[in-house]
């Protein structure tokens, strides 16, 4: 039998639908790739067991009945969740000692979509501790390793959802992206992924850290499995105000992609090809890459974003202050570490943070409440406020003259550990992303091969209007079919993991 691990959505669901092998047996490869591989990867932080193997009963009923269609577009497809998203019955810790022993008493709005489009849930995915990171490396329960290399981060803050595709665990997972924080992953560990438009996702029940800029998204190796797991997972939902029922039909976009680019307008911005740091192997992937689109037929356009220099700034106030609003529940009283050997509540809270909080996580919580503390706030947080607007202006002009934007992911390829340790010199690293979460585009990053200097995978981002994030599938799929789709990383991948 091929390597079920290997295989896309569509091969599991004909593999099903043709009775080669049972949703159970998927769930059973997929539970022993983790205990085979994890140990080295580190992606999970829980293993839910027995809720993968009932859902897997259950795709095998409707196998048997023939009804695999009326599942969902995940019937069979192994999936795994960011651990900042609730579901009934597991930790949710968003790797803080201060959720360590937090079960959630419901699910999330996307884990219960994709659970219910017959989706296998595997587990909880290791992350920066409340997303807070571009490495994975502030979880309080150890960081998760690059398949691609062990010594190097997987990105973050979903580094756990990225490696665990990159590594063959999960077909599909799902994450969550604030500033970057699914982009970043999915171009370090050479896997597609997508932050959909602000508003496509549902955002309840997954913990909040900056709420107007947060949303959740896929991580697959193929642009099709994303775009399944998209279809699973858009739409309204009456628990998330925010919430937007679009109606795409992301998987005919998919389909179209390489020949409905032909005509496509392709922006190019070259401040950002220009940009301090960003290193010459993925500016030349960005070159490359706009030629295989140019090829394909696409029209390449020159845009201008003007403000794009000050969104780290604007990210960096924004981020922080929404950050702290919703961090304030974790007090010890209404959520977090409980420590009740304290004659007063104030020294309750204090022992409370002070034992949950990392120091990422007390370094953002200390800059959001300066930020909007009394005659501090109009200095940093109107202005970025005011910011906010421009750069997204920048964007809906820039989209007049082209129907989707090339850019970089991250500056490099993956770093190793520890090699990034002053935490300003780690916020520039997400000079690409956070102007699509300020701005509330939608953007996804593809695998383009790897780069010339590190031999380590590169992708590129592609950034669409509002709303058309059917667009950005178009273009990732056009360069998806120049480039190839992407692998399981090779050390998984070959006789090495046992297959
Ligand atoms: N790296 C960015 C930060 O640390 C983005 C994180 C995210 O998208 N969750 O804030």
């Amino acid at each position: 039998m091929p390597d079920i691990m290997q295989m896309g959505v569509r091969q599991i669901r004909e593999g099903l639908a043709e009775g080669e092998f049972s949703a159970r047996e998927v769930a059973r490869a997929a539970l022993d790739a983790i205990a085979e591989r994890d140990g080295s990867v580190h992606a999970f932080l829980e293993i839910t067991e027995s809720q993968a193997l009932e859902a897997a009963d259950r795709v095998d009923a409707a196998a048997a009945q023939r009804a695999l269609d009326e599942l969902g577009p995940l019937a069979g497809v192994p999936v795994a969740f960011k651990d900042n998203m609730n579901q009934e019955g597991t930790h949710t810790t968003c790797s803080s000692r201060m959720l360590e022993s937090y079960v959630s008493p419901y699910t999330a709005t996307c884990v219960q979509r994709a659970i219910d489009a017959g989706g296998i849930p595997l587990g909880k995915l290791n992350m920066d501790e409340f997303a807070f990171g571009s490495s994975t490396e502030t979880s309080a329960f150890g960081p998760t390793r690059n398949p691609w290399d062990l010594e190097r981060v997987p990105g973050g803050s979903s580094g756990g959802s990225a490696a665990a595709v990159a590594a063959g665990m999960a077909c599909v997972t799902l994450g969550s992206d604030t500033g970057g924080s699914i982009r970043q992953p999915a171009s370090f560990c050479g896997v597609v992924g997508v932050k959909p438009t602000y508003g496509m996702v549902s955002r309840y029940g997954v913990v909040a850290f900056g709420s107007s800029l947060d949303q959740v998204g896929p991580f697959a190796r193929s642009v099709e499995d994303a775009a399944w797991a998209l279809q699973a997972i858009c739409g309204h939902d009456p628990r998330d105000c925010t919430s937007q029922d679009l109606d795409i039909d992301f998987l005919s976009a998919v389909r179209e992609g390489a020949q409905s680019i032909r005509g496509m307008r392709v922006g190019i911005v070259k401040e950002f090809l220009e940009a301090k740091g960003l290193s010459d192997e993925v500016r030349e992937k960005i070159q490359e890459a706009t030629g295989k689109l140019c090829d394909a037929g696409a029209e390449i356009v020159e845009v201008q974003l003007p403000h794009a220099d000050a969104a780290i700034s604007a990210y960096y106030v924004l981020g922080p202050c929404e950050a702290f609003s919703n961090l304030a529940r974790f007090d010890s009283v209404r959520y977090g570490l409980a420590d009740h050997g304290h004659k007063d509540l104030s020294g309750q809270y204090e022992a409370s943070r002070a034992a949950g909080f990392g120091a990422e996580a007390k370094r953002r919580i200390l800059l959001g409440s300066y930020l909007l503390s009394a005659g501090v706030y109009d200095t940093y947080y109107y202005p970025a406020q005011q910011v906010r607007t421009l750069i997204t202006r920048d964007y809906v002009q820039a989209f007049e003259k082209c129907d989707a934007i090339l850019a970089p992911a991250s500056p490099r390829t993956a770093f190793k550990f520890g090699e990034i340790s002053d935490p300003a010199q780690m916020y520039l690293s997400d000079i690409f992303t956070v102007p699509i979460n300020i701005a509330g585009n939608g953007g996804m990053t593809v695998p383009v091969g790897l780069g010339s200097q590190t031999g380590l995978p590169v992708g590129v981002q592609i950034i669409a209007p509002q709303f058309k994030d059917a667009n950005m599938l178009r273009v990732a799929a056009a360069l998806e079919q120049a480039y190839g789709t992407a692998s399981v990383a090779p050390e998984f991948a070959g006789e090495k993991a046992g297959e």
